[in-house]
């Protein structure tokens, strides 16, 4: 099948006037000029005309749980009183709803161009029922708050109910969900299993003010929340939450870590950053940061450093939509001066390199998954410009060679 557009944008070099891709079952197999796609491969094409078609997108962070919850939480005075209101309207939901809001979340995410999604769930049981129609990374979200001494127990019981469900061969990975709710030893014990397994792991750090309150004062609404629920607070009150994350240095394997947020470091912290041997990966979520008002994020800092920075969704508990169309544009907005073909990037090759698919996924190359999507195009504005100022649901997508 050769697929025709007057734009290939395959984030592999320059975007390709009349170009074409030609697909064999899920591989891409050739890229080039229409003209010369349509000599050396045979097969039917389809023309997708005045489009543009470009990689898949992949959210690097997003939680299907929670799509029945958009416009349900306004804003809250604080980070802490949102994780209340987000437990209690928790506490009001069934499997069904949950079955519900994975399922209408894959939906919203693929008609809005993402191909590929890392999915925290806390309801892994639940995956034989929610079929994905998109890639999608599953990570099991482990918390141990209430009972630390039984971290082994939940994580061997996360690994065995996502064994069980989930489709053979799909990736997957381990969410201990952050420094707050998961205990040291749960941390510990994932960091063991990941190269033993050749997982993914990622986790929430340095998300708000008031975890950083917690950790470095001992002191704040999270702190004392987070104390009445009677968790230890003997790591609080002198190391940040970054510190406490990196533990002794080389004491945790960084690159197979996604670090979702990461909006409060301080100098120090930088510091850290900088004399890290080897580096984990970033994801910022552009509208969830917003929402909260959290600390500016820094992008430029953290690029300089040599971060792979990728773009989330979050979940719509703290977010309106699962398109990443929308989040780049949020970022754009506070980030003016980046390029737009870097932000893109961000959706594509970057996400691509966290979850280790740099080979597979985020490009258009020979031997590439079908990972393929297309939106209109028109006039000489910058090809990527347009591609971030695309607000509605992409024309034509591809995933895996089915559309
Ligand atoms: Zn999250």
């Amino acid at each position: 099948m050769i697929i025709r557009a007057r734009i290939v944008a395959t984030m592999d070099g320059a975007p390709i006037e009349n170009g074409a891709v030609a697909v064999s079952g899920n591989r891409i197999v050739d890229i080039g000029r229409f003209d010369d796609i349509k000599t050396r491969n045979a097969g039917n094409t389809v023309d997708l005309g005045e489009q543009v078609l470009l990689p898949g997108l992949i959210n690097a962070h997003c939680h299907l749980d929670y799509t029945c919850l958009r416009g349900k939480i306004p804003p809250q005075k604080s980070f802490t009183d949102w994780v209340q209101a987000i437990n209690a309207e928790k506490s009001e939901l069934s499997p069904k709803n949950y079955i519900a809001s994975i399922n209408d979340g894959f939906e919203e995410a693929k008609r809005f161009g993402t191909t590929a999604i890392a999915n925290l769930t806390a309801f892994a049981e639940l995956i034989p029922q929610v079929p994905p129609p998109i890639r999608t990374w599953w990570f099991a979200e482990v918390i141990d708050i209430r009972a630390p001494e039984r971290a082994k127990e939940f994580v061997d019981a996360a690994i065995e109910s996502l064994g069980r469900a989930r489709p053979p061969g799909a990736p997957w990975g381990l969410a201990p969900h952050a420094l707050f709710t998961a205990s040291k030893d749960l941390f510990r014990r994932c960091g063991e299993i990941a190269p033993r397994e050749h997982i993914l792991l990622t986790t929430h750090l340095a998300e708000s003010r008031e975890e950083m309150e917690m950790f470095r004062d001992a002191s704040g609404p999270l702190y004392e929340f987070i104390k009445s629920i009677g968790r230890t607070m003997d790591d609080c009150g002198s190391k940040t939450p970054l510190e406490l994350f990196l533990g002794a240095p080389g004491g945790r394997a960084l690159p197979q870590w996604i670090v979702a947020h990461l909006n409060e470091l301080t100098e120090s912290d930088f510091d850290l950053l900088e004399r890290l041997n080897s580096r984990f990966h970033i994801v910022h979520c552009p509208r969830s940061h917003n929402y909260f008002g959290h600390s500016p994020f820094a992008f430029e800092r953290l690029r300089s450093l040599g971060f792979n920075v990728c773009l989330g969704t979050d979940s719509l508990a703290s977010n309106q939509s699962l398109s990443l169309f929308d989040e780049m544009r949020a970022f754009q907005k506070n980030f003016p001066q980046v390029e737009p073909e870097e932000i893109l990037q961000m959706v594509t090759v970057n996400p691509a390199r966290a979850l280790r698919y740099e080979n597979a996924l985020g490009q258009i190359r020979p031997g590439f998954g079908a990972d393929l999507i297309a939106v209109p195009c028109a006039g000489s504005t910058d090809i990527f410009e347009q591609i971030i100022a695309w607000d509605a649901p992409v024309s034509w997508s591809m995933v895996n060679g089915n559309t």
